[in-house]
């Protein structure tokens, strides 16, 4: 196989076979962001694919999914992705449920009809790394893409009846606008309708812009406790019925499907947490943390 970079499995599929199509991101600016920091973008020459097809073949023939790599391998046209998904079905023929994570941007080069064509070939679910539905922190992390974008291309991926994730980064607008950040991105977020909502808690890595700008005071990083306290006003907003994943270190169990049945339960849980939780245990998990 052709993995020619870090490999990011979704761990909620540890078991979906992978194939690599692009590598790197696009984009590599999120100021947040060491994942491909080293990694220049390119697709992966055709025959490398089909090649890895191949392998496919012989070791999982019967597979039923797979997940697509890099960062974001949505990002190609249409003219280009169709192909890959026809040459994925003609190697596993048995193929139901084509995954990938991706960004926002990479929905926007494609028409619903295209989207349509492609979930006929396959693609059923998408991971949007969209962080925030704040206009300001998505400017201030060099996001590079805007709420009426995630609005938009979220729109044409429900028209088409493509599933997407969306993710909201606990944390990353700072202190001086966390509130903005929890609130307007439960709104967005709500008017999107995903499948699934899920949280992560920004770690400041080494050599990260965000990193930079804190040492020098220009970053107001969120401590534990606030980071909760953010979490639980996105909850409080956040009004759409969707599974609930949350990766915060806490470890109390606030991840599972009917997210408005279980609301009040989740808000209660990081209500206790903000009171009694141990947040020099927690800051101590996340500075181990390795990758976002
Ligand atoms: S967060 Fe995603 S889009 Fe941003 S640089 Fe990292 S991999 Fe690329």
């Amino acid at each position: 196989m052709h993995f020619t970079d870090t490999v990011y499995r979704n761990p909620y599929w540890p078991t979906f076979p992978l194939l690599q199509i692009t590598q790197g991101c696009t984009h590599n600016s999120c100021k947040f962001c060491t994942m491909y920091k080293d990694v220049p973008f390119k697709l992966q020459p055709i025959e490398w694919i089909e090649e890895d097809l191949k392998e496919l073949a012989e070791i999982v023939p019967d597979a039923k999914t797979i997940q697509l790599l890099s960062a974001n391998p949505l990002c190609m046209t249409y003219d280009k992705l169709a192909p890959i998904l026809e040459m994925i079905n003609k190697y596993l023929p048995k193929m139901e449920y084509i995954y990938a994570c991706t960004r926002v941007t990479d929905i926007r080069n494609k028409t619903v009809e295209q989207l349509k064509a492609l979930k006929d070939l396959g693609l059923r679910e998408i991971s949007l790394g969209s962080e925030s539905g704040d206009d300001w922190t998505l400017e201030r992390v060099n996001k590079n893409c805007s709420a009426s974008d995630i609005i938009e291309q979220c729109g044409k991926l429900t028209e088409s009846g493509i599933d997407f994730w969306l993710c909201f980064l606990n944390g990353v607008a700072g202190k001086e606008h966390s509130m903005d950040h929890a609130i307007h991105s439960a709104e967005i977020f709500s008017r999107c309708k995903p499948m699934l909502v899920g949280t992560g808690g920004l770690t400041l890595f080494p050599g990260t812009p965000l990193l930079e700008e804190a040492e020098r005071g220009e970053f107001t990083p969120l401590t534990e406790k606030e980071m909760l306290i953010e979490l639980k006003v996105f909850v409080e907003h956040l009004t759409c019925d969707c599974y609930f994943n949350t990766h915060h270190t806490s470890g109390i169990h606030l991840s599972g499907p009917d997210f408005l049945k279980r609301k009040n339960k989740i808000i209660e849980a990081l209500d206790y947490e903000i009171r009694y939780g141990d947040m020099d245990r927690l800051a101590a998990i996340r500075k181990n943390k390795r990758t976002l």
